[in-house]
């Protein structure tokens, strides 16, 4: 008997019907002679209504009570997914991520998963029963309190338990055939990619492609977990996430030289005006950064000015740390020497990602002529092995992932990329 974790995203479990039809299929997988886990997110929107919800009462809501409603989301839908699957006569228990043995640390909002005991997940399943996993939510190893994993964490949890269960597959179900070579609701001519490596998908989900969570991806590459990404509204093949670059057969003429265009609008970016062009300012700056809890993406820092002897440090972070930032900067003004800050939160991020780009030539330079050809103005650039990213004005982000798309010819000769729910909020 093999073992499944199926993870179904909020836009497959929106209603009562989507419910209903998700349980049929979760049936089906049984009936083929599998025991099943299925890890489930909150219904539709949900999230983000109980976010809105919060925000109404305060703009800085304790973590540990945000974290504390933002998993009643889950709650709602492992339930209600038990009892559609009851409905058809097989039985399901649900289970929150805590009695799931989802162990994390106690950082609220963005909890990493450090153990997972699955016992009564496993007991369940060994009784014959369906196990269903509420996403996104563990328990504090040290204060116990319920913690979340960050928006889109349902995915993490679904690896983070197929990894703990020794499961043969971890299927993704969502809105869309798989992944693409962009995100079909940008790129109606996106094409479907069969396989992508770990280091290209994690690369893709850092660059913002949000069809699977950061997390997900390096868990499942620790581990060595193949992820099958796939809609829960098509019995379409979807997309398999395994192997690595290095196993990349050299002169594959089958390998793509790019996997695909991401885009990201998630990240601010916060501009230190005249800072002191003298040893450890820079130091100083990330060091205030850092101890406020926030995450920096970009750096760049400017040409100094031969006359004042001063620069500018711009710098990328999420949005939702922005004004933290902010704050911690201006609180140590005086200290670093730095004139002024700017930030500006209408910036978008376009990355292209492929492991093939380290062996061709000139894809720096397709890239870069194709955004100026669509009159698209660079910020700021960074570069890993297999990857190029800018930064640009937020209202530029659709036309610059498109022209890089079609400059690369990712574009599919029929339409293929199907959108088959969610709001794409
Ligand atoms: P779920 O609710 O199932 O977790 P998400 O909304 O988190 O779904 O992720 C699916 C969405 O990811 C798609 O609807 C699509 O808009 C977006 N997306 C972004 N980049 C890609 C890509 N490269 N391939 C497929 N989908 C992508
Ligand atoms: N419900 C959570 C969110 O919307 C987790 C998830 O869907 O993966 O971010
Ligand atoms: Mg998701």
């Amino acid at each position: 008997m093999g073992v499944v974790v199926q993870k179904y995203g909020g836009s497959s479990v929106s209603d009562a019907a989507a419910v209903k039809r998700v349980a049929q299929r979760i049936v089906r997988t049984v009936q083929a002679g599998n025991q099943v886990c299925v890890v489930v997110s909150a219904m539709g929107d949900t999230t983000d209504e109980l976010l809105d919800l919060a925000e109404q009462i305060t703009p800085t809501p304790p973590g540990r009570e945000l974290d504390m409603l933002l998993t009643a989301g889950e709650r709602i839908s492992m339930a209600v997914l038990a009892m559609a699957i009851a409905n058809l006569g097989h039985e399901a228990r649900s289970f929150t991520g805590s009695q799931a043995g989802v162990i994390t640390d106690s950082s609220h909002g963005r909890a990493r998963i450090i153990d997972v005991t699955p016992g009564r997940i496993r007991t369940a399943m060994d009784e014959g029963a369906i196990a269903i996993v509420a996403g996104f939510q563990g328990v504090s190893q040290d204060t116990k309190d319920i913690t979340t994993l960050g928006r889109g964490g349902s995915d993490t949890t679904a690896v983070a338990l197929a990894a703990a269960l020794d499961a043969d597959v971890c299927e993704i179900y969502t809105d869309v055939d798989g992944v693409f070579t962009a995100d079909p609701r940008i790129v109606h001519s996106a094409r479907r990619l069969g396989a992508v490596t770990y280091e290209e998908m994690l690369e893709l989900a850092a660059s913002g492609a949000k069809i699977l969570h950061l997390r997900c991806v390096e868990y499942a590459r620790r581990y060595g977990i193949p992820v099958h990404v796939r809609s829960s509204f098509s019995d379409r093949p979807g997309t398999t996430v395994a192997g690595s670059i290095d196993d990349l057969p050299e002169a594959d003429m089958e390998q793509a030289i790019i996997a695909g265009v991401a885009h990201d609008r998630s990240e601010a970016k916060i501009t230190v005006v005249g800072v002191p062009d003298v040893p450890g300012k820079a130091a100083a700056i990330f060091n205030e950064v850092a101890r406020a809890g926030v995450n920096i993406d970009m750096i760049v820092q400017n040409v100094s000015q031969a006359q004042t002897g001063l620069t500018d440090v711009s710098f990328t972070l999420p949005k939702t740390d922005g004004a933290m930032a902010m704050n911690v900067l201006q609180v140590a003004q005086s200290t670093i020497g730095f004139a002024r800050l700017q930030y500006d939160d209408q910036i978008g991020k376009v990355s292209l990602v492929g492991a093939g780009m380290r062996s061709h030539p000139g894809v720096s330079a397709t890239f870069f002529g194709a955004l100026a050809e669509a009159g698209v103005n660079i910020d700021v650039i960074s570069t890993s092995e297999i990857r190029i990213s800018v930064v640009t004005h937020a209202d530029k982000v659709d036309t610059a992932v498109r022209a890089v798309h079609t400059a690369f010819e990712l574009d599919a000769d029929q339409v293929e990329a199907v959108v088959y729910g969610g709001t794409g909020r």
